[in-house]
């Protein structure tokens, strides 16, 4: 069996939902799922999930549906809204709560004709503008589906927030405080915080939390691991050695000759690459551990391969473990390394790694 494996550790899962609690203890949460739960696999965490969480999030339909198919049973909340009018009868059939962020889509919930009414979530631009109705437009829009039959009265309103995992900058407050504003008195429920919300503003509670990468023990606050916020990574990513080399001095290894040995060394080879989800674009020198040993990658990533070094390790030899994130090595370590982020590192692990679930 190829040794490839991602183990999530769903006793990390609980943890980082207790985190959320601790930090947020006031508020509601929506475990935030989508994309397979940032490559973790949403079904797989579906126990926990149901037990520490009060509802879910996923970006679209085709993920709320999939995870009802995998037996959910709390709320969903489709976070990019609806993409059709014909969409609505199916979120109300299966109890999906929806968010709108244009006056178009309280023409669409007019219009419908629905088993029971929806759950419905406006999206303020609140300063990010992305999605959301500005400010001055949202007691229209809030009037307007309270007055919509097929909208139940439950009514929330949510936003985004840009820069919240980097607190020097002035945009959060400015944020928190749009949010606060434009939603006072309106009697609806409200939702603001991402996991950087969550853990570095308490301002941005209110009644529900979004928290996400944090729930897979990643922070995402700049220049910080998920040890300095108290979590625990819910997936290690490990291989194995399947050869061992001596190399020469000037001798090159992998694709484009990328890495020349400056002295004689040893290099391992690693079952893991790019087609596995490993960063094609991580450069020699990115942290791997070999036997929980720091060492570092060498040359190019292949599909199914990368190379390491070996030089403080003469004793090492094939079947010997490689890890490539998760205990012992920071994901937010090796993204920093290979120029990208955490999310896209863990959403694009590979259908073919195989995953235990421990
Ligand atoms: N809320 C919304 C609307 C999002 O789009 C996301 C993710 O991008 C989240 C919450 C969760 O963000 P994070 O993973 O940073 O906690």
């Amino acid at each position: 069996m190829r040794p490839a494996l991602a183990k999530i550790d769903l006793s990390a899962l609980r943890h980082n939902l207790r985190r959320v609690r601790e930090c947020a203890p006031a508020a509601s949460v929506f475990a935030v799922v989508k994309a397979d739960a940032y490559g973790h696999g949403a079904a797989r965490l579906l126990p926990v999930l149901e037990q520490q969480a009060d509802a879910l999030a996923v970006a679209c339909i085709e993920e709320a549906l999939a995870l009802r198919a995998a037996g959910a049973t709390q709320p969903i909340l489709l976070l990019e809204g609806v993409f059709a009018a014909e969409e609505l009868a199916l979120c109300a059939e299966h109890g999906f709560e929806i968010s709108l962020h244009d006056p178009l889509h309280a023409g669409w919930l007019e219009a419908a004709t629905l088993a029971r009414p929806l759950k419905v979530w406006v999206k303020l631009d609140s300063g990010m503008h992305r999605l959301g109705v500005r400010p001055q437009a949202l007691p229209a829009l809030v009037a307007r589906l309270r007055a919509c039959a097929n909208v139940d009265a439950e009514l929330g309103v949510m936003s985004h927030m840009a820069c919240a995992d980097e607190p020097a900058r002035p945009n959060t407050a400015t944020q928190i405080a749009c949010f606060a504003e434009a939603t006072q008195g309106l009697g609806v429920r409200r939702a603001l915080s991402n996991s950087a919300g969550v853990l570095h503003w308490p301002a941005a509670h209110h009644d529900w939390v979004r928290p996400g990468i944090m729930l897979y023990g990643v922070t995402p606050m700049v220049g910080h691991s998920g040890a300095d916020d108290a979590l625990r990574p819910v997936m290690t990513l490990s291989t194995a050695l399947i050869a061992v080399k001596q190399l020469k001095a000037g001798e090159s290894v992998g694709y484009s000759a990328a890495y020349t040995c400056a002295q004689d060394m040893r290099v391992g080879i690693a079952a893991i690459g790019y087609a596995d989800g490993y960063p094609r674009h991580a450069p020699s020198g990115t942290p791997v551990l070999v036997n929980g040993q720091r060492s570092q990658l060498l040359g190019r990533v292949s599909m199914d391969m990368i190379c390491v070094d070996l030089s403080a390790q003469p004793q090492a030899g094939i079947g010997d473990p490689v890890t490539l994130w998760g205990e012992g090595l920071p994901a937010e370590e090796v993204a920093d390394a290979a120029g990208t982020i955490a999310y896209e590192m863990l959403c694009n692990l590979a259908g073919r790694v195989r995953v235990e679930t421990v």
